[in-house]
């Protein structure tokens, strides 16, 4: 294999981890992803990862998601064929894959709100296959790419498929954090790492990073949190509240998704404060309005739009975000059922973001052409 592009062209079946129904998962060989529409792109996976959204799907919380679907929104590849609509892209380049695909045209992408566009919005390893797999389909390939320098860091860049946008715009932005805040982050996971991350960016005074799991805070620590609280002896507003003088904190960004941690945040927001939901909630929470009514706060939710792509992809490039040090474990797509184990017991392997690396295809051989 001298030329990867006439090797992987001759290629029709691939790898891809594939969803059997709940906790049934498998890597199985899948035909190889064709041009549906003229405005697809087929991109040949060389790095994906793993979200919590996929083992919310592995446990059964997505019942939409049918049996034969192959997972994953989250990917940076190389462009292996274009539609004839296609005009922003070419074979070879270099692309990160956005989870939110959006056609452009419809009353939701006109508004910017492309997770919820009418053609698109969170489809990929969802309602069509997704990026765990040796090539992905991606429709309205002008919209839902972003095309990368050859020189770009696959491990850095694929954060900004899913997790960093994610904690960019339902937490910091919508928590409008801002210089001096003192912002409460509830859930250290990749997507509350992800909120501290992005929340730096705008200087507030102090992060209070609240989790069950002393690695994660240790983490958390190292990411930039100022101060970590301990919530699993059940004293985490007591402690938020000694921390800031029983003044409370100005933006509390929920990143769990239950009612435990949506408690904390409306326990410990400060009046003129806001609350910022990120997480996915299957379940009711009891909203205290007894408490907040008068207390002029603001509660946001959001589905992530990646709006802020570009954004973050310059902040990457020039050094002053370090999307990298989350990721944590490294996988061969040939190995990836290990990673999903890995990232299944994340508090155990001390995993945050578990990086899978599609070397089937001849991806060393295109290395020489970038
Ligand atoms: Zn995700
Ligand atoms: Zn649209």
């Amino acid at each position: 294999m001298t030329n990867s592009d006439e090797s992987t062209n001759n290629i029709t079946t691939m790898k891809a981890l594939v969803f059997h129904g709940p906790n049934n998962l498998s890597l199985d060989d899948k035909p190889k992803p064709v041009i549906i529409q003229a405005t697809d792109v087929i991109v040949r996976i060389t790095t994906t990862t793993i979200c919590g959204t996929d083992l919310h799907i592995l446990k059964g919380d997505v019942p939409t998601i049918i049996d034969g679907r192959i997972l994953g929104h989250e990917g940076v590849g190389i462009v292996e064929e274009t539609g004839t609509n296609v005009l922003g892209f070419h074979k070879g380049d270099k692309v990160l894959i956005s989870l939110i695909t959006s056609c452009g045209n419809c009353s939701f992408c006109k508004k910017g709100m492309y997770s919820h566009c009418l053609s698109g919005g969170w489809i990929l390893g969802n309602s069509i296959d997704g990026t765990q797999a040796e090539f992905v389909r991606i429709p309205f390939a002008d919209n839902s790419l972003y095309l990368l320098p050859p020189d770009a860091d696959d491990e850095a860049v694929v954060m900004l498929s899913c997790i960093l946008p994610t904690g960019l715009e339902c937490g910091t932005l919508n928590g409008h954090v801002k210089p001096g805040d003192i912002v409460a982050i509830i859930g250290a996971g990749p997507v509350g790492l992800a909120a501290l991350l992005t929340s730096r960016l705008y200087s507030p005074a102090e992060i209070i990073m609240i989790d069950l799991d002393d690695n994660r805070l240790k983490v958390a620590r190292l990411f930039g949190a100022t101060q970590v609280v301990n919530s699993s002896d059940g004293k985490a507003v007591e402690k938020v509240l000694t921390l800031t003088q029983a003044a409370g904190v100005d933006v509390a960004i929920e990143a769990v998704g239950i009612s435990a941690t949506f408690d904390i945040c409306q326990s410990i927001i400060a009046p003129g404060g806001h609350i910022a939901n990120v997480g996915v909630h299957g379940k009711p929470v009891e909203l205290h309005l007894e408490k907040l009514w008068a207390s002029n706060i603001t509660l946001t939710t959001r589905l992530v739009d990646a709006g802020t792509t570009s954004m973050l992809l310059k902040m990457i490039q020039s050094g002053r975000l370090d999307a990298k040090k989350l990721v944590s474990h490294r996988y061969e797509l040939t190995d990836i059922m290990k990673a999903y184990d890995t990232f299944s017991n994340a508090a155990k392997e001390h995993a945050i973001k578990v990086v899978i690396r599609n070397t089937c295809t001849g991806e060393g051989n295109s290395k020489g052409n970038l």
